[in-house]
């Protein structure tokens, strides 16, 4: 057993102490022949005894700790020990407090960057998707084309046409996640300014009007007044309606489709829902589809065209306008997207 040197110390000053205590009593005992005061002496003796014991001890355990501090020192961070707790003013349990919230930060700083890989995998892997797709039918085309189909000009025609629509789905994609990039990063900047939601809604329905004539699926605009202002940036929220509305469209799946958009306003909001008597989603689908390309229908029923990044971009408008918006669904029956927009005062 190797012999250590500050329990070696301390325990030949006890050792020595108790002598002392011994030989003390011994002579009161002997020469100085006293009775009850003999008794006096002793607890003196014992007391002396005590608190010199103690701060030999405490000295000893305080150049052990400063020891093991030193030994501690060259594993920590090097801004660990700096001011304003230098090694000398911290005392071993200090350290380990200060080491526990370090290991605690570190941990969580972890699991935080384990989510943001696998994240950013799943964003990557996501963006890859939705580009392969419309390359790999322009590939596929174009390929056909030069083998000889182009000959043939009504088959030029048709494939220069599915060429195109590719590559607007392309852009869509690409204009879709820019827009998304620039709102993250902070960097739109809303034009707000005083405008009729009514009309912007009837201008929405203008667009779309091919693709409701499609499906049959009729529009209506249901307002309580001709005119209803709301301060905002008129393009973003035109952009707002023309996703929920053609959302409403593509997952309309019935034999009469109807799109309501109501308007209306209460006290200082301006309340605005697009309600169709679509599809519905499932209730544990409703709190993902503001997520970046969630889907809740299988390929079969994807909608075509749809970068799965039309509600994120919804969500990001509107929390850019200090607003929120939420659905409610019943599946098989209908769905109703519901934002609010602060309303002009007086108009
Ligand atoms: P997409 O490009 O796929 O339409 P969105 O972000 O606009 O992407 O929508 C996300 C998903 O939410 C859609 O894929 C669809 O499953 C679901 N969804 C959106 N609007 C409706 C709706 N009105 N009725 C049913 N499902 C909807």
């Amino acid at each position: 057993m190797k012999v250590k040197r500050i329990p070696l110390i301390a325990s030949i000053t006890i050792s020595i102490a108790m002598f002392l205590v011994a030989l003390f009593i011994e002579y009161c005992r002997n020469y100085l022949n006293l009775g009850w005061e003999l008794w006096i002496f002793i607890i003196i003796a014992i007391i002396l005894v005590q608190v010199i014991n103690y701060l030999i001890l405490h000295r000893l355990f305080e150049i052990f700790s400063k020891r093991q501090l030193k030994k501690i020192s060259k594993f920590l961070p090097q801004h660990f020990f700096k001011r304003p707790d230098s090694l000398s003013s911290l005392n071993l349990m200090e350290v380990g407090e200060k080491v526990s919230r370090i290991t605690q930060r570190q941990n969580s700083q972890l699991i935080s960057m384990k989510e943001l890989e696998s994240y950013r995998k799943e964003y990557v892997g996501n963006v890859a998707h939705e580009l392969k797709t419309p390359l790999f039918a322009i590939q596929g085309y174009a390929d056909t084309l030069l083998e000889g189909a182009s000959e043939d000009p009504e088959i030029l025609e048709k494939y220069l046409f599915r060429i195109t629509k590719s590559v607007d789905r392309l852009l869509t994609v690409v204009s879709d996640l820019d827009m998304i990039n620039k709102f993250e990063a902070g960097e739109i900047v809303l034009h707000q300014e005083n405008f009729d939601i009514n009309q912007v809604v009837k201008e929405v329905f203008e667009v779309l009007e091919g693709e409701a004539q499609q499906t049959n699926a009729q529009l209506i605009l249901d307002s309580p007044n001709t005119q209803i202002f709301v301060r905002a940036d008129r393009h973003k929220i035109f952009q707002v309606l023309l996703n929920l509305t053609a959302n409403a469209i593509h997952y309309a799946q019935r034999d009469n489709p109807s799109i309501i958009v109501r308007t209306n306003i209460i006290t200082k909001l301006v309340v605005i829902s697009v309600e169709d008597n679509g599809m519905g989603i499932k209730s544990e689908n409703l709190s993902r589809i503001f997520e970046r390309f969630y889907r809740v229908e299988s390929s079969r029923t994807r909608r075509e065209g749809g970068s799965g990044l039309g509600l994120a971009i919804v969500k990001h408008i509107l929390e850019a306008h200090h607003q929120t918006i939420s659905a409610e669904s019943v599946y098989l029956e209908g769905t109703k997207f519901h934002f609010t927009l602060p309303a002009v005062p007086g108009k």
